[in-house]
């Protein structure tokens, strides 16, 4: 042996001395056996305790992120001497980003001093090279699996080691180009997350149908990456809109995330319809060709847009009785109106109106056996009997006035006046159009 080694055991003598627990200074532990703790937004650090194990033996301590490896002189710590080549080193986890390593002192030789701690990477510093000092490694230019610490003469020895490294926590920013609004985490170290970076917002074209037309966001974005529920905004120009337009117009959806937002032009073609009541518009029935016509405003209702129902029309004591035809316009004797009622998938029209009572004469031909061909399938009306035979009658007195076309002008009031419920006529074609489908 050397003087070297005396001088480690009276160090060692030293430091129980100091201690002052000449029983069982061995089972003193400095640090718990592995401490991890959040030291900053992205840092982590663990520390290990090196004081436990068989004295004068090697020995490792492994925890979650690291391991030391080192010769165990005496109860309290791992001894580094480079006489005889009892160093110590630090392995880390694969992929642990260390960003500084610190190392608790227990006694140190006389005469040693910072210049005999010897490290493998990075730089050491330290304020107070004593007992209970603490040397700071760190400057790492590289990322490192291992920190191998040695001695150049002096022995000293370790009580603990910590560990510091980078915690990767989430941290996205958000940017967007056009649609698309791509997520970025600018977390410390390698984000685990390399997929469904990017949302996107998509809006087809449509044509108006009085329907709402809205836009869609993608669905395969990462919920980590996009964590809210996210609101597509409408505008019309500048506008804000309550929420996915009805009209014909050129609009813009917009889905913002953090400070980016991304948007999508889309069109709803066609034009605005107001519909008009045919209400307000004027039947006309021609007995000569068989036709019943609707105008507006002096332009004729294109007939996709209605549908007529012919009922025989006879007036009674207070009022009138009317008894559904069918659809086809008449050709038995009588006197009939004709009713007009906007078709369901009608973009222009709605509701219904009446013609003005209107007759057909009575045949002098023998022809006529053959125009009794009301659908039996429509004449499902029990008065039917009782109108028919009223209109023979009826026929032949005014057939002068009626036999040419006739015309209200005024339908809403013509059926007040005539006593019929403008509503029943309605309830009686709407059963009648639903028959038909
Ligand atoms: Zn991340």
């Amino acid at each position: 042996m050397n003087k070297n080694i005396k001088r480690l055991v009276a160090g060692t003598l030293a430091v129980l001395m100091v201690a002052g627990a000449s029983a069982n200074v061995g089972s003193v532990k400095l640090f718990s056996d592995t401490a991890i703790t959040a030291s900053a937004v992205n840092e982590a650090s663990e520390t290990i305790a090196t004081d436990s194990g068989s004295e004068k033996s090697d020995q490792t301590y492994t925890g979650e992120n690291f391991s030391v490896s080192g010769y165990l002189y005496d109860s309290d710590g791992l001894v580094v001497y480079g006489s005889y080549n009892w160093g110590l080193t630090v392995t880390f986890a694969s992929g642990l980003k260390v960003t500084k390593v610190e190392f608790t002192l227990g006694y140190v030789s006389g005469g040693g001093n910072l210049d005999d701690f010897v490290v493998s990477a990075g730089s050491a510093s330290c304020d107070a090279f004593t007992k209970g000092g603490v040397v700071t490694v760190d400057g790492f230019e590289d990322e490192i699996s291992e920190l191998v610490l040695s001695d150049s003469e002096y022995g000293y020895q370790i009580n603990s080691v910590t560990v510091y490294y980078e915690n990767h926590t989430h941290g996205f920013e958000y940017t967007a180009d056009g649609d698309t609004i791509t997520a970025q985490c600018t977390g410390n170290g390698d984000c685990d997350i390399t997929e469904g970076l990017t949302m996107t917002i998509s809006a087809d074209d449509a044509d108006y149908d009085g329907e709402a037309h809205g836009a869609a966001l993608s669905t395969d974005y990462n919920t980590t990456a996009f964590p809210d529920e996210y609101e597509i905004e409408y505008y019309l120009g500048d506008t804000k809109l309550d929420g996915a337009p009805v009209d014909p117009g050129v609009y813009t959806a917009k889905v913002t995330v953090g400070d980016a937002t991304a948007s999508v032009e889309y069109t709803i073609n066609g034009t605005v319809v107001t519909p008009i009541d045919l209400e307000n518009c004027e039947v006309t029935v021609d007995t000569d060709n068989k036709t019943v016509s609707v105008t507006y405003n002096g332009e004729t209702v294109p007939e996709s847009e209605y549908h007529v129902i012919f009922f025989t029309y006879e007036e009674i004591e207070g009022g009138e009785n009317v008894t559904r035809v069918g659809t086809e316009f008449p050709t038995e004797a009588g006197t009939y109106i004709a009713a007009v009622v906007a078709n369901d998938d009608s973009m222009g029209y709605i509701g219904e109106n009446r013609s003005e009572p209107f007759t057909i004469e009575e045949e002098t031909e023998s022809s006529e056996t053959e125009s009794s061909d009301t659908d039996s399938s429509e004449a499902d009306s029990s008065t039917a009997d009782s109108s028919k035979a009223d209109s023979s009658s009826t026929a032949s007195t005014s057939s002068a006035a009626a036999t040419s076309a006739s015309t209200t002008t005024n339908p809403a009031t013509g059926a007040a006046a005539a006593g019929m419920s403008a509503l029943a006529l309605a309830a009686a074609a709407f059963v009648t159009a639903k028959k038909k489908k």
